[in-house]
């Protein structure tokens, strides 16, 4: 059964509409939706709201540019709530945050995320017997060859049958990779996000 929003829920024919990145599903913004604003939102696929302090129809983005591309929705159990899937262009807060309540969070890999910490630490830590340290000042090239060198030997011990070896060197590889992913200015959350971002539906 498809869902209609039942815009008649509230004397003023608006209906909350809660506006979440397809990808990461943060809450982006809250906006209000009259009839108008919906279809104009479906057929245009950006998202267009009734604003209730310009009172007309607000296409998020017309003047910013950062638009909201409308990827799908559902509607809540009593029909008076709609939940928006979007892609940003850009910063969703006039104010030039991520979403209306500040920066998006960013994901928690749990220990991972401490052991990426602990790595920037040493890294910039003068900390001379560190081996984190030591690998970031031989350089990339150094941390790249590293990584290629844990790699072959997972694929040693994947041949053998001894999980113990195959468990140590895919710790070895994971960790060097982490190290080299810091090297290179980026984060475990930036290859999770684009891994996130080619799913198919
Ligand atoms: P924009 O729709 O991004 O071109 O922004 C146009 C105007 O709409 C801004 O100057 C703000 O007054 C308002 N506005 C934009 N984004 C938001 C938002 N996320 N929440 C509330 N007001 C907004
Ligand atoms: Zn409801
Ligand atoms: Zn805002
Ligand atoms: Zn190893």
């Amino acid at each position: 059964m498809i869902k209609k929003p039942n815009f008649s829920k509230n004397k003023d024919g608006l209906l909350p509409a809660i506006i979440q990145d397809s990808n990461t599903k943060n809450v982006l913004m809250l906006g209000y939706m009259n009839n108008e604003a919906f279809q104009e939102t479906l057929t245009s696929k950006k998202v267009t709201f009734y604003s209730r302090s310009k009172q007309r129809l607000w296409t998020k983005g017309e003047e910013s540019g950062n638009f909201l591309a409308y990827i799908n929705h559902q509607i809540d159990c009593d029909q008076d709530a709609i939940l928006m899937n979007v892609n940003p262009s850009g910063p969703v807060c006039h104010k030039g945050t991520d979403t209306c309540w500040g920066n998006a969070n960013k994901q928690e890999f749990g220990f991972i995320t401490d052991l990426e910490e602990t790595i920037s630490n040493r890294r910039n830590s003068e900390n001379t017997d560190s081996y984190v340290k030591s690998l970031f000042h031989s350089g990339i090239n150094k941390i790249a060859q590293k990584v290629g060198e844990e790699a072959v030997e997972v694929v040693i011990e994947a041949k053998d049958d001894n999980d113990d070896l195959f468990l140590n060197e895919s710790a070895d590889l994971l960790f060097h990779y982490l190290i080299l992913l810091n090297a290179k200015g980026y984060e475990l959350n930036d290859v999770v996000n684009l891994l996130k971002s080619r799913k198919k539906a």
